[in-house]
């Protein structure tokens, strides 16, 4: 896209992007001086940029539809992911998942990095960092690696040992005692270092942006279809908000005239999306005091720094929020290919098997492979 806009929801000032400036902050709504999304992309799109045959498989033939157009990209061939078909429920609908541990280093991230690695590149930045519960550290450092940036990850100290083998030779890895307290260390960190560039995902623009390309995917697998039902795991939430702002690209354009039923998947007692949506709380971003252990560390957290924007995407697309439990994900066997946390999604069919109708297609998004192969 030739010129993309960022509008602050909260003063409704517009910046160009990217933000060249010092932090634009609104300090009564951060959580330990970490902000939540108030960002909203403004961008024209033509269908013409969609469908153009570059040649090119993947995250990058989508290139026109999105940011830093001209920008050196490092990439490793992500996306093209498959969309399999599983037969796990007998109520005539077609259930389907989007594999996306096939990306070049297990993980949907790789859609995003790519961009973000960019932004930092023109930003000119040597060093860059983000915060993580793994599989966006190994994304990060694999692609800051290949483009000569040098990556600092903050990561709570329960992060598993084969994610971190993963990372602890090519980065510069900082260990808190949990996520919130990473993600606060990391924020404290880059407003004490602007030289450092600061990849925070959950919010990051180029990140997001390149994340909402398995959107358009799953549009052409579908033969050019929305589906009814994207069943996700969720943390801090970008993953579903770059889905959403996919499919809200397509309906922009007249390609589909519904989005589909966005379902978010969190582990209970650590569901801030769940607590939310079920008590309907509209004005605040909840903070659950004391949240459960759970072996899915990606989707388990006290807050949620999409929390407003997920809540919205809920509202507009008559989706709701579930929430699982640890011994119902051990106690599924539908697919062992993805992480513990991926696998949230199948109880969670479960749970909404009763609303889905004959005929209808659910998505269910595999975040993650499961690394278990590679513990010694
Ligand atoms: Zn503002």
């Amino acid at each position: 896209m030739k010129k993309l806009t960022l509008n602050c929801n909260v003063c409704s000032q517009s910046f160009n992007y990217p933000l060249t400036q010092p932090e634009h902050r609104h300090q009564d709504l951060e959580i330990g001086g970490v902000p939540i999304n108030f960002w909203q992309a403004v961008y024209q799109l033509s269908v013409a940029d969609l469908i153009v045959d570059n040649g090119v498989e993947g995250i990058l033939r989508f290139r026109h539809m999105l940011p830093l157009e001209g920008a050196e990209i490092v990439s490793q061939g992500e996306g093209n992911t498959p969309l399999r078909k599983l037969d796990i429920l007998s109520t005539g609908a077609d259930i389907l998942l989007k594999d996306e541990s096939l990306n070049p280093t297990g993980s949907f991230k790789d859609r995003g990095m790519p961009f973000l690695i960019a932004e930092a590149k023109l930003l000119n930045k040597k060093k860059a960092a983000i915060p993580s519960t793994g599989n966006a550290g190994i994304s990060f450092v694999t692609y800051a690696n290949l483009a000569n940036i040098e990556p600092v990850v903050f990561l709570p100290q329960d992060t598993p040992q084969a994610k971190i083998d993963m990372m602890k030779n090519n980065a510069t890895l900082v260990f808190d005692r949990d996520l919130i307290q990473s993600y606060e260390h990391f924020f404290s960190f880059c407003r004490q270092a602007p030289d450092t560039y600061n990849g925070f995902p959950a919010t990051n623009t180029a990140y997001i942006q390149g994340l909402k390309t398995a959107a358009y995917e799953i549009y052409m697998q579908l033969n050019c279809h929305s589906p009814d039902w994207v069943i996700i795991p969720c943390g801090s939430g970008g993953n579903i908000v770059s889905y959403f702002q996919g499919f809200q690209d397509l309906q922009r354009m007249g390609l589909i005239d519904k989005q589909p039923r966005f379902v978010p998947v969190q582990i209970e007692g650590a569901d801030p999306i769940t607590y939310g949506f079920e008590h309907q709380i509209r004005d605040r971003v909840p903070v659950l005091s004391n949240p459960v252990f759970s072996r899915a560390e990606a989707i388990a957290s006290d807050t949620c720094f999409n929390y407003f924007k997920i809540q919205d995407i809920l509202r507009a697309t008559n989706g709701l929020a579930i929430s699982v439990t640890d011994e119902q994900i051990d106690q599924d066997r539908s697919f062992d290919g993805l992480e513990f946390s991926s696998r949230s999604i199948f109880p969670a069919l479960a749970k909404i098997q009763n609303l889905i109708k004959q005929g209808e297609t659910v998505v269910l998004i595999g975040t993650a492979k499961n690394r278990k192969e590679i513990i010694v």
